[in-house]
């Protein structure tokens, strides 16, 4: 490509991207092709002589965008959001043009400068205390492995990196029912087993794991010869957002001296308003924590961060220095990859500092704070009807409900309430399983999201299910 045309190019797409943004709300949200409908148009087979750019941007446009689902759409109400604001889409085109890799210091030292300076901004909008360090990670996922990572080698004496586990005491993590999937990953990745991931019963309407049968949970282990390492936390979680009450875990989990990561993927971005802080009270005496500013707080995927109140231990665990990645005649230098699974890393630091500059923190709050209101609001219509029910309350924006019918298989019935909304297309939403049943998910975040979009949810449920 020549320079002219790499100028060309990046226009169209960043024109496409504008126009794209702004005729969302008329789109479908889920993708509405049906499987192998796609790759059914796409050559087996690549081509050996160049092609013209105008043939591949259109079947960009022609063939891969009826494919997309849109997660930028107002009324994206499935999963958790994973927001775009278009300042960091900006930043973004500016890190893909540049596109350094920023695994050392000296590899890009603005990069490494920026990260340490945002992601404490990022502490101070959190209001975590004084002392707590940052680092970006490329998913939520990456931070809890290397926090358990970490929990195993502190509990090995820094053996399990050297020996490998055969032959050494089976390391145990504690948590909930109630965590994601990547918990569950990272002790397979640790080697550490899933056997050895030890569910902790709930209590309360927050699905919170029982202090006391945690304590007891670490006793037992203890005289059974095993290695008490660590506890998962969970704040908000992704099915209907089980929190811990983080204190108490920590409270224990210190006695114990283990070592306690906090996941608060999705949550975490809410404590930029200090009304919600509640919510994960005592997180300050977490040894870890992260947060997805790629979710919530509107930061272009990926953007996780990863916070910590002592990173040595991680870095002990992680840091491997080979000759050929020193950084020769500079001391009280950071080497972020040092801190993290992969060695390379991307410039993320550039979008997260645009989006709080263009945004300002106030401005974020404004908006996650409507989120909750809104959601809560549709919550509040939505038990109003005799046939529907909340059967989880709302934990900030996010609540499910089941849709309710005399005689009828409910699990069945809400499978297909669930289907049909998705193929209306107006709205879109996801299913969970809530103590063995089938129930529905509501969560607003979308960065674009107005009242009005949650009405419509409100008129496009109630319509399609009672046309069942
Ligand atoms: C989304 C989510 C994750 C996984 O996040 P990735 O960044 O995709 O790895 C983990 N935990 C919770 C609670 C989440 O909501």
């Amino acid at each position: 490509m020549t320079p002219e045309d790499f100028r060309k190019w990046s226009r169209k797409a960043a024109d496409w991207g504008a126009d794209y943004r702004e005729g969302l709300r008329d789109k479908p949200v889920r993708a509405m092709t049906a499987p192998g409908e796609i790759a059914a148009r796409i050559p087996d087979t690549p081509p050996e002589q160049p092609q013209a750019m105008e043939s591949i941007f259109a079947d960009f446009e022609n063939i891969i965008m009826p494919g997309m689902t849109h997660w930028q759409h107002p009324r994206f109400f499935a999963y958790f959001p994973a927001n775009a604001a278009p300042v960091s889409v900006v930043a973004e085109y500016l890190v893909t043009a540049v596109a350094a890799q920023c695994m050392l210091w000296q590899t890009s030292p603005a990069a490494t400068e920026l990260e340490t300076k945002i992601l404490d901004w990022l502490r101070q909008a959190l209001g975590l205390p004084d002392g707590f360090s940052g680092v970006i990670q490329d998913s939520a996922s990456s931070s809890t492995l290397a926090a358990i990572l970490t929990m195993r080698e502190r509990a090995l004496g820094w053996n399990g990196n050297k020996r490998g586990l055969a032959g050494q005491k089976p390391v145990r993590i504690y948590c909930s029912g109630e965590v994601h999937s990547s918990i569950d990953r990272s002790i397979w990745i640790a080697g550490i087993g899933e056997e050895n991931l030890v569910r902790i019963p709930t209590v309360g309407p927050r699905r919170s794991m029982d202090p006391t049968a945690l304590d007891a949970a670490i006793n037992a282990d203890r005289e059974a010869g095993l290695l008490p390492a660590g506890v998962v936390a969970s704040v908000g979680g992704t099915s209907v957002g089980g929190t811990d009450d983080v204190a108490a875990v920590c409270e224990v989990a210190h006695r114990h001296g283990l070592y306690v990561h906090v996941d608060a993927a999705w949550a975490g971005a809410a404590m930029i308003c200090p009304e919600f802080r509640d919510l994960w009270a005592g997180v300050e005496q977490a040894d870890s924590l992260v947060l997805n500013p790629h979710k919530w707080l509107g930061v272009h995927f990926d953007c996780t961060a990863h916070f910590l109140r002592e990173p040595s231990d991680l870095v002990r665990t992680l840091a491997i220095r080979p000759s050929f990645l020193e950084t020769l005649g500079r001391d009280g230098i950071l080497n972020y990859s040092e801190w993290t699974v992969p060695l390379g890393r991307r410039f993320r630091a550039l979008k997260l500092w645009f989006l709080i500059r263009a945004h300002g923190l106030d401005g974020l709050r404004t908006m996650i704070r409507s989120h909750v209101k809104w959601s809560q609001h549709l919550a509040e219509r939505l038990r109003a009807e005799p046939d529907f029910r909340i059967v989880s309350e709302p934990v900030l924006s996010l609540f499910a409900f089941r849709y309710l019918r005399d005689g009828a298989d409910l699990d069945d019935l809400n499978r297909r309430l669930v289907t049909a909304i998705n193929d209306d297309g107006r709205i879109y939403l996801t299913q969970t399983n809530f103590e063995g049943d089938f129930v529905i998910r509501f969560q607003v975040g979308q960065f674009d999201c107005e009242e009005a979009d949650v009405d419509t949810a409100f008129d496009v449920i109630t319509e399609i299910a009672r046309a069942l």
